[in-house]
């Protein structure tokens, strides 16, 4: 009898999860044990929806990937950023498995590759395979761990996906792995945000952010109307990262108000986690309960007045928040909150330096021949936009136009928008070479676009400080070789390609005439010989690299093998 209610709970447990997903015969990719990961499915990533589970291996690349199921190859791809090095198993029960971030592929296939490669002239690739060409036992290695692409850090990048490859499957929640988690989410912190929606644009304003909420005493002062935003972490055993919460609810007195389910994301909707972002400082965000209306995954939020929360009278009400993990683990905190009704003053807002943007209708704000074009479901929500000038034209420093500072930074856009800047104080000699620059908030300057109009220069942009700039100057190349040197029989050799001005756009290099694989990276253009290339004595190359403006650089040197 005493037994009974842990065996209710599992049986509980094994009936919510998804029947497809359920145990379901899949293998481990890699043979480390125990398995560990430093990041989890749905994580709240103001920039992009982590669609799959981070695997950690060991510090190190080069552990050997193993196929979780039966299937063949049915995709590859090379990128320098993103996924790297991939490879994308069809399986026969509808299900495909991804693995990214390799640091190669096994050598038959990675011959395959490279035929793709020369075959397009692209160091670049993404391309499907027929299920003859590779297939795949259920353990066999089929490549090896790496930290290509955009990775922080020797790991293994895993998703399982169904419907097509449409739907990444939260696969450690559904099951598939057993892994030992009985650690609870950690609820860090909790902000407080005064809400009024008097126009039809809302203001927003951060009331307080508790610490610690579990250890609080005392009562924290609200508006009429107000909203709260949770930062919560999970943990589990063998795991120092932090991991994803699953659900999160808020309870005003014993009424749930609020209350998200990560879920199955399917791809066309990971991009409205940045919706449910409530954006912190140094990069920590929150889970805000405010139902942002341009927010595509609403339908897996049950939410009182878009989580927008009013206290009817000036007595003490107890907020309840509690969040769980995809194993039922979960913590909860109470916080008192009590109305205040002096907190209800905004800044007034400065109509001239600002636009009130609606965000279910085009936008359009101009002044002093800087203009700014916001389409439709653009923003996640109506808000206010800064327009800013920063300083004014100065040719001797490089500006050819106002620096404009429009919007905040950290409002993350659905779309981007389109600047457009006046070019009547570019000299008519200059105009074809005229760009716009981005000013970073570190005060990097990048290149933002030059689509050429009639008296004017536009670009999609974030928000952020832009102005016009001349870049008449072609890339610098500097080969880290000597002319006619000698180089190792395992030689891979570089370029150094520096255009200080709107940056190198493309590149392109050659052995003897002909094409040869190469990557951009960093500041160098990076030279892969195959073996046919490393032989036979003298090799004549000769590298380009073209800036956005259309200046061109070439070198022409010997290299010897
Ligand atoms: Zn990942």
């Amino acid at each position: 009898m005493k037994h009974f209610p842990s065996v209710l709970l599992v049986l509980m447990l094994a009936l919510s999860l998804p029947a497809a997903a359920q145990n379901k015969g899949y293998g481990w990719p890699m043979d480390l044990r125990p398995a560990s990961f430093s990041s989890t499915y749905g994580e709240l990533r103001r920039n992009h929806f982590h669609a799959g589970l981070d695997w950690r291996t060991g510090g190190h690349v080069g552990e050997p990937l193993k196929a979780i199921k039966a299937g063949y190859v049915c995709r590859l791809s090379v990128s320098p950023v993103g996924y790297g090095n991939a490879v994308y198993i069809q399986h026969p029960d509808g299900t495909m498995s991804v693995y990214g971030h390799m640091d190669r592929f096994r050598d038959d296939i990675a011959r395959r590759v490279r035929e793709e490669q020369y075959k397009n002239k692209s160091y670049r690739v993404y391309f499907d395979l027929a299920p003859g060409e590779f297939p795949l036992e259920k353990g066999e290695v089929f490549g090896y761990s790496g930290n290509t692409g955009s990775s922080g850090g020797p790991h293994l990048h895993m998703e399982i996906r169904t419907d097509g490859d449409n739907l990444p499957l939260n696969y450690l929640a559904s099951g598939v792995y057993s892994v030992t988690d009985t650690k609870k989410p950690d609820i860090r912190r909790v902000g407080f945000y005064a809400f009024e929606d008097s126009t039809t644009v809302p203001q927003v304003r951060r009331l307080a952010m508790i610490s610690n909420p579990e250890k609080h005493k005392g009562t924290v002062a609200v508006s009429d109307k107000f909203y709260v935003a949770i930062d919560a972490v999970d943990y589990m055993e063998g795991t120092s990262g932090r991991l994803a919460v699953e659900n999160y609810r808020v309870y005003l007195d014993s009424e749930k108000v609020f209350d998200f389910k990560v879920g199955d994301v399917p791809y066309s909707e990971g991009r409205y986690f940045a919706c449910l972002v409530q954006q912190g400082e140094k990069g920590h965000d929150l889970l805000k309960t405010w139902c942002v209306p341009n927010n595509g995954l609403l339908y897996k939020i049950d939410a009182v007045n878009d989580g927008i929360i009013s206290l009817e009278d000036d007595a003490v009400h107890t907020l309840r928040l509690v969040v769980s993990d995809c194993f039922g683990n979960s913590s909860s905190c109470s916080l008192n909150v009590r109305r205040d009704a002096t907190l209800k003053v905004f800044d007034p807002v400065d109509t001239v330096d600002c636009l009130a943007a609606l965000w279910y209708v085009p936008q359009v704000y101009s002044r002093d021949g800087m203009t700014m074009f916001i389409e439709p479901a653009s923003l996640n929500a109506s808000t206010y936009i800064k327009c800013e000038k920063l300083a004014p034209a100065s040719p001797s420093l490089g500006r050819y136009s106002d620096m404009w500072a429009v919007g905040d930074e950290d409002i993350h856009l659905q779309k981007r928008i389109k600047l457009s800047f006046s070019t009547a104080g570019v000299p008519d000699e200059l105009l074809d070479k005229c760009y716009i620059v981005r000013k970073g908030s570190d005060g990097d300057l990048s290149f933002a676009g030059n689509q050429h109009l009639d008296g004017a220069v536009a670009a999609d942009c974030r928000f952020g400080t832009y102005y016009v700039a001349v870049d008449t100057e072609a890339p610098v190349l500097r080969p880290r070789v000597e002319d006619g040197a000698r180089l190792p029989e395992s030689g891979r050799f570089s370029i150094e390609a520096i255009d200080l001005g709107s940056g190198v756009d493309t590149f392109n290099a050659e052995m003897d005439g002909e094409w040869i694989l190469s990557q951009f990276v960093g500041s160098r253009i990076q030279i892969y010989p195959d073996s046919s290339h490393r032989s036979g004595g003298r090799h004549t190359m000769r590298v380009s690299a073209t800036d956005h403006c259309g200046n061109t650089a070439q070198v022409e040197f010997d290299v010897i093998y």
